[in-house]
């Protein structure tokens, strides 16, 4: 039996591994004496890590034509090492409002297994935590390959995520996960670095990289499921806000609003064009509840009211694009989430209304279109987390976390 000093020392090992590997997945090249900086490990510790890594394959030294490693010759400038991209494995972790979602796909892009949980509404971060892991290792299995090239796990939450303390805020859908530190909670869990991003980042970070948002370099992306709320791509690079907190869209006013929201303010555009809010206007009117699909289905097939409910949200969410619009000349605006299959019946009216109030300059450079990759775009986000880590469309990372020895 094993004791608990060495499953500690081991647990303690598979998390320098993980920091060594963050810090060469951030920089795309680095030196040992720059990851040990990177990282605050000891040179030896890094050393140590480094060779195992190489041994494994996924670690490989750079060398010039002539098979020498740069740096060899003379002793600097320092032997640079890369992740060797046909080697590693990233997962990613997609939670919503009742679901969960987790995927593992090679450097490629290539999804090599992928499944879905239905999850409580009310569930804990707890429950939520564990099934994810649950779910990792069911991924892991069914895509026969081996834990230890996991380069990272990236992994959405439907809330905004507070950049400094990494927890999630107060006005979250999650009320279970409250003041949790995600990131923390999963890496303790899985042993592998875990970035924990909000869902409509990774929606736009999606569709940047494989949907309706590629080859573009400033996109806005709308999420419109249970809440309302946007992810900026700003010069190609997401835009995350001093406190992480950037493109919280749905809490702006509305023409038409006037109930309480669930930030606490009143009229927000979350109150009237999310797509929780029309399937509660369309069912009052029916009198009898109608689900967001039903709503979908009816607007699909013609149904007066259900069309109108979804042009009505269209022209205000359009209103609070404009402004975006003047603010930041968007080259495109990508519309998410579960209100996205009614293609044209919410994206012609969001156009009118940008059209309409937005000066003609920054209309006349928009297109407003329907997001291709649906409800996996958050889960192909969290994987694109890990994938794009290296090539600047995120933020530097915050400074290390020491590891306690
Ligand atoms: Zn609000």
């Amino acid at each position: 039996m094993e004791s608990s000093d060495s499953g500690s020392l081991r647990s303690l090992r598979e998390l320098n591994r993980g920091r060594v590997i963050d810090a060469l997945r951030e920089r795309g090249r680095a030196s040992r004496a720059e990851i040990a900086r990177a990282t605050g490990l000891s040179r030896s510790t890094v050393s140590s890590i480094v060779s195992d890594l190489i041994d494994t394959g996924l670690l490989t030294e750079q060398r010039d034509a002539l098979g020498v490693a740069y740096g060899e010759a003379g002793g600097r400038p320092p032997v640079l090492l890369s992740l060797d991209p046909s080697a590693g494995l990233a997962v990613g972790i997609d939670f919503g409002h009742t679901h969960l979602r987790v995927a593992v796909s090679d450097l490629s892009h290539e999804v090599l297994a992928e499944t879905r949980h239905e999850l409580d509404v009310d569930h804990s971060a707890d429950q939520g935590l564990e099934a994810a892991v649950e779910l990792v290792d069911q991924v892991l299995t069914e895509a026969k390959v081996d834990r230890n090239a996991v380069l990272g796990v990236g992994m959405g939450l439907p809330g905004p995520i507070n950049r400094s303390t990494r927890t999630v805020g107060s006005s979250s859908i999650l009320p279970g996960w409250v003041g949790v530190d995600a990131a923390a909670e999963m890496e303790r869990r899985l042993r592998l670095p875990v970035h924990v991003e909000n869902d409509a980042n990774l929606g736009a970070l999606a569709e940047y990289v494989w949907g309706s948002g590629k080859g573009r370099s400033d996109v806005i992306y709308i999420k419109l499921s249970s809440g309302v709320g946007a992810g900026l791509l700003l010069g190609g690079r997401l835009h995350e806000g001093a406190g992480g907190t950037a493109g919280e869209i749905g809490h702006t006013p509305a023409q038409q609003g006037t109930a309480i929201c669930r930030c606490g303010s009143r009229g927000c555009l979350e109150t009237v064009a999310s797509a929780r809010a029309i399937a509660e206007q369309l069912g009052a009117s029916r009198g009898e509840p109608v689900s967001t699909q039903e709503l979908l289905r009816l607007a699909a097939e013609g149904d007066p009211a259900a069309a109108r409910l979804i042009a009505e949200a269209g022209r205000e969410i359009g209103v609070a694009l404009a402004g975006l619009c003047n603010l930041i000349n968007p080259d495109c605006v990508i519309i998410g989430g579960d209100l996205s299959a009614a293609g044209e019946l919410i994206t012609e009216p969001i156009f009118e209304s940008i059209r309409r109030y937005a000066i003609t300059n920054a209309a006349e450079q928009v297109t407003v279109v329907a997001g291709v990759l649906g409800e996996r775009a958050e889960l192909l986000g969290a994987l694109a987390l890990v994938l794009h880590a290296g090539d600047g469309v995120l933020a530097p990372a915050g400074s290390p976390q020491e590891v306690a020895a």
